[in-house]
Order: structure tokens, then C-alpha cells, then sequence
């Protein structure tokens, strides 16, 4: 039989590094993928449907809410995001880790339905870091990076129902460590009982 994967979410305030931190654990790993999800915002330069989201409006949005199309679904600054559920149940039967880049609402209905969920917040080393970063990624206003930063504070006050908090300061050891997060969670005893098995 296949082991079946594990669903990852990843959250924590925008700028502390995630999508760097998961794409230099990946590598070329084949065994994880990502969840692309719907929104309704309208997407950015640059952004390509089906790559970055799925775009779709309010009306077709509203229509997977309510025939339970969506593994979760949250506001988050006055646009609707969701995650498909189709694909992360297809994967994980396949035996896919599957990754959530979601918020902290969507990631706490995750942890309802899916309590075997791994749920991973990761933070940049201080907010004044966090100012840094970005500011060097060039993609905000001033105006946007104090909107953030406010958001980032929010967020850490509501984080406390996570299984791990990773520090990306040096990008390297922050990738080990999700790696090594990874290995641990297929490691667990409830998952690999078969193999105390004594008789033939
Ligand atoms: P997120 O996905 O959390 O919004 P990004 O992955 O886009 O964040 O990273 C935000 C910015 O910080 C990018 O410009 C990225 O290159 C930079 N960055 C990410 N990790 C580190 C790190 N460990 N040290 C310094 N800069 C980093
Ligand atoms: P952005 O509009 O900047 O791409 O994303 C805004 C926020 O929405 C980010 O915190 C991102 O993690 C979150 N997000 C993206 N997709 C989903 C989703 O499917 N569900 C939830 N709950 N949040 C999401």
C-alpha cells in the first residue's frame, strides 16, 4: 500500500520567507507539490492564472463554498481565498506531501478537519527584519509595509495553535529545518505501526 502523504501548511506574515524557504527545501524533490488556490482578487503583473491562484469571481467562488468544493476558505483583506479539495485529496492518496501557503484562519479550519495536519509558522528573526526583507523584495508601498507589519503582529498573537515555529534567519538552516520537520512527521509511530508486527 501507498503511504499516504502528509498535508503541510505553511503560514506566517508576509515577507518572513516562506515561499524561499520551501522552495530551497524542495529542490527536486518529486514527492511534494503545491496546492494552488482560488481568489477572487484580481491578479498582480506578472501573475498567471492556474500558477500563482486559480483567479475566479465572487459568483463561481460562492458556488464551490457551498458545494463543499473547498478544503477551507478565508477573507483576508476584503478578497476570498480557498484551497480546492480535489487536488490535495487526489495527491495525498498518492502519497504526496502536499503544502498550504495559507493564512491563519484558513490553516485553523485545517486543523479541525485534518487534525493529522502538519502546521508549520514560520517567522522572520525580529519585525525590523521583517522590514527589510520587504523592503528589499520591492513589491510594496510604504503605506502596504506598515499594513503588513500591523498584520504580522495580529497574526503572531493568534499563532499558538501551530506544531512548529521556524526562524528563517539563515536561509540554509531554515530550509534544513523543514526538512528535518518533514522526515520527523513520517517518522511517527501511529503511522508506522506494521512494522512492530512480530509473526509472519
Ligand atoms: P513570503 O513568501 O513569506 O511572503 P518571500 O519568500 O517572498 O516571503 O521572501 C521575502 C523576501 O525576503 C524576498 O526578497 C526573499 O529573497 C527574502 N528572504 C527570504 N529568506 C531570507 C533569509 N533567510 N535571509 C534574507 N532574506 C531572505
Ligand atoms: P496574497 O494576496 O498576498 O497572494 O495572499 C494573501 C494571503 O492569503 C497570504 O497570507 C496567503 O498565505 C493567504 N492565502 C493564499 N491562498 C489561501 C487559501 O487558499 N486559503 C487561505 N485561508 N489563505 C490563503
Amino acid at each position: 500500500m501507498t503511504e499516504k502523504g502528509k498535508l503541510i501548511v505553511i503560514s506566517g506574515p508576509s515577507g518572513a520567507g516562506k515561499s524561499t524557504v520551501v522552495f530551497k527545501a524542495i529542490g527536486n524533490r518529486q514527492d511534494i507539490c503545491f496546492s494552488t488556490s482560488v481568489t477572487t482578487r484580481q491578479p498582480r503583473p506578472g501573475e498567471v492564472d492556474g500558477r500563482e491562484y486559480f483567479f475566479i469571481s465572487p459568483e463561481r467562488f460562492q458556488e464551490m463554498v457551498e458545494k463543499d468544493e473547498l478544503l477551507e476558505h478565508a477573507t483576508y483583506v476584503s478578497h476570498s481565498y480557498g484551497t480546492p479539495r480535489a487536488y490535495v485529496t487526489e495527491k495525498l492518496n498518492a502519497g504526496m506531501n502536499v503544502i498550504l501557503d495559507i493564512e491563519v484562519q484558513g490553516a485553523r479550519q485545517v486543523r479541525q478537519k485534518l487534525p493529522e495536519a502538519v502546521l508549520i509558522f514560520i517567522i522572520p528573526p525580529s519585525l525590523e527584519e521583517l522590514r527589510r526583507r520587504l523592503e528589499g523584495r520591492g513589491t510594496d508601498s510604504p503605506e502596504a509595509i506598515r499594513g503588513r507589519l500591523e498584520r504580522a503582529r495580529q497574526e503572531y498573537a493568534e499563532a499558538d495553535f501551530y506544531d512548529y515555529i521556524l526562524v528563517n534567519d539563515d536561509l540554509e538552516e531554515a530550509g534544513r529545518q523543514f526538512e528535518a520537520i518533514l522526515t520527523a512527521e513520517h517518522l511517527r509511530a501511529k503511522d508506522r505501526m506494521e512494522l512492530l508486527r512480530t509473526e509472519d
